[in-house]
């Protein structure tokens, strides 16, 4: 089975996903790349059904190349993303606070200081609808120098050296988001400067350690 890893990786962060509520119902849509291939969520599919078999293998222009379901309606979405950064993986989800506030702002501005894993403030994607050229193109534009991106009335989408990267990106975001909320809830919250964010990203770059094995 081409991709077997990957798949088998994907089907585990979909049950995340729905155990961590960053989504709902079949919403939402993950993949990985490996060199000219991308393993991808089927369209439309409950995740507590999908197995490793399920995954859909395409190619980076969006053909496919394994599997008998079809491919996430955000192929043009995934592929874009690929063809214009470094990631090699994308998380998209329709968490309540990030898709909430896509109704309201333009910018998810520097509220806690671990927006810096995103890259910084979080832009806003103009709405086109989902699955479109145009949804896609304008996500990708609001990801420039960033790892992460609100869609308007819609939700989020992160990505990653690494699955397990992106998908804690769209942890953060969400998490950023609900704090937001929360405090426009009550005021006018205080912000950090630019600076201060940039010197944390490059402190987090040596943040985090393994446990190790015996
Ligand atoms: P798929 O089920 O086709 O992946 O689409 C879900 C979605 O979130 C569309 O934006
Ligand atoms: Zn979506």
């Amino acid at each position: 089975m081409l991709l077997a890893d990957e798949r088998a990786q994907l089907v585990e962060f979909c049950h995340r996903m729905q155990a961590d509520e960053l989504t709902v119902g079949t919403s939402g849509n993950l993949s990985v790349r490996v060199g000219d291939h991308i393993a991808i969520t089927p369209s439309g599919t409950a995740y507590e059904t999908l197995t490793p078999e399920s995954i859909c293998v395409i190619t980076l222009d969006g053909r496919t190349a394994d599997g008998a379901l079809e491919p996430s309606s955000e192929v043009p979405m995934h592929t874009k993303v690929y063809q214009h950064t470094d990631a090699a993986a994308v998380v998209h989800t329709h968490p309540i606070y990030a898709s909430t506030l896509s109704a309201l702002i333009d910018e998810l501005p520097p509220i806690h200081y671990m927006i810096a894993l995103l890259g910084g403030p979080v832009r806003v994607a103009p709405y086109a609808t989902y699955g479109s050229e145009e949804l896609a193109e304008g996500s990708v534009a609001a990801l420039e120098g960033r790892f992460g991106v609100i869609l308007q009335n819609h939700g989020a989408t992160t990505c990653g050296e690494s699955l397990a990267k992106a998908y804690t990106r769209s942890i953060y975001l969400e998490w950023v988001c609900r704090m937001y909320y929360q405090a426009r809830l009550l005021g006018e919250p205080r912000l950090l400067p630019a600076d201060e964010i940039e010197r944390v990203g490059k402190k987090l770059e040596g943040y985090g350690q393994a446990v190790p094995t015996a």
